[in-house]
């Protein structure tokens, strides 16, 4: 069975969030008291959590400090944790700012169920020369993480990635990679490839690798491939597409269908951030044009929220709403026409018959874009979503 890890970019929300009053609790403390994802449901939303990144600084500090990665994310010892060193953030260093040495032993100290070795991106755009340098690099450093892995006898699983610009110098890096000795080998590089590029190389590089060896997708959460990815025997991937999406303003739903989220930015100058979108006015500049008095444009929001919870309990009608959230939206500078997405979101009321805890909690606040604690509760619920559609395609195709 395919695994899936849910990419964990330190996604947390506040579970004591009042959202009648938009107040945290006082003296609440986010490292402290806010939750991660799979600590709001009673059921599994992945199969493991992946952390990218693992010696950043900060976030090494945070680790170290909770005294390892599982009791740092809260999560029970038997749940597997996979690392890796972030080649996204450093692809414009000419070399990647780890050693080996020091990423083998954070993934041991800090107690990681599976460590990937230290990677390079790949430009395919870049000259032969180039592709070439970070291709050795990477499978250099493959080669050294898993001969110190051997020597020192550790306790996590070593995953060699490797890295490539085509078919061939993917291949051509997965059968260095089992050459060292790999049993886990990862492919890196291809997060934002289209299915007709990836395949080939997917193919390519099933040709050289034993069933018997694992297979890992670095940073691809999407189903539409998922029977591709069986075919070739890929034996875990991982992602945050779910969590993203959802922060981005989409609510996914089982059967496939996905909404909008209703934008309703905060009229509160404290909360300069549920304005941070870019595309919004200022509040300054919305008042000083004097079209609405910062009276009636705090009170236009507030019978915003109202409205869509009275609709929620069947109070209101569906136009009423729907005016009064356009009218307040184009003030705000919202130039988009949302009004038939909107329309469907309201129409269908998918929040009121999901089971999942995040939407039995809060109900329609889920559906309104504003802020981090609904937006990520938003994603996190996408994440919920998305565990059950990986589990049902699985099922469908055994
Ligand atoms: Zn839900």
């Amino acid at each position: 069975m395919i695994k899936f890890f849910l990419s964990n970019a330190e996604d947390l929300v506040d579970p004591n969030y009042n959202f009648l009053t938009d107040e945290h609790p006082p003296n609440r403390d986010r490292w402290r008291d806010d939750v991660y994802a799979h600590q709001l449901f009673s059921e599994p939303i992945s199969d493991g959590v992946f952390l990218s990144g693992v010696a950043k600084p900060s976030l090494k500090k945070r680790v170290e400090a909770a005294g390892g990665v599982h009791a740092f994310l809260r999560l029970s010892p038997d749940v597997p944790v996979m690392g890796d060193c972030g080649a996204f953030n450093y692809k414009e260093k000419d070399i990647p700012p780890y050693q080996t040495k020091e990423i083998v032993e954070t993934y041991q100290r800090h107690d990681y169920t599976l460590g990937a070795s230290i990677d390079h991106l790949i430009d395919p755009k870049s000259s032969l020369d180039e592709k070439q340098r970070r291709w050795d690099i990477t499978l250099d450093n493959a080669e050294q993480f898993i001969s110190k892995h051997r020597s020192t006898q550790l306790d996590f699983t070593p995953i060699g990635v490797a890295q490539g610009w085509d078919p061939t110098s993917y291949r051509q890096a997965a059968e260095k990679l089992l050459a060292f000795g790999y049993e886990y080998v990862a492919i890196g590089g291809v997060t934002r490839l289209h299915v007709k590029h990836l395949k080939p190389i997917l193919k390519e590089v099933s040709t050289v690798l034993p069933g018997d060896v694992d297979l890992h997708l670095l940073g691809i959460a999407r189903l539409s491939d998922l029977a591709l990815f069986q075919s070739i025997g890929v034996t875990s991937f991982n992602g945050s597409t779910p969590i993203r999406r959802g922060t981005m303003g989409e609510y996914w739903t089982v059967p496939g269908k996905k909404y909008e989220a209703i934008r309703i930015p905060s009229a509160n100058r404290k909360h300069r951030q549920y304005r941070s979108s870019g595309r919004l006015r200022r509040l300054d500049d919305i008042f000083d044009e004097g079209e609405i008095s910062e009276k009636e444009f705090t009170k236009l929001e507030q019978a915003c929220l109202s409205m869509l919870r009275a609709y929620d309990k069947g109070k209101t009608s569906l136009d009423e709403v729907l005016n009064t959230i356009l009218q307040f939206n184009r003030l705000n500078g919202d130039t988009r026409d949302r009004r038939s997405k909107y329309e469907q979101t309201l129409y269908d009321r998918p929040w009121q018959t999901c089971p999942c805890e995040v939407c039995q909690d809060i109900g329609i606040e889920v559906i309104i874009f504003r802020g981090n604690d609904r937006n990520r509760r938003r994603g996190f619920h996408n994440a919920w979503i998305f565990y059950r559609q990986l589990q049902a395609a699985l099922e469908a195709g055994r």
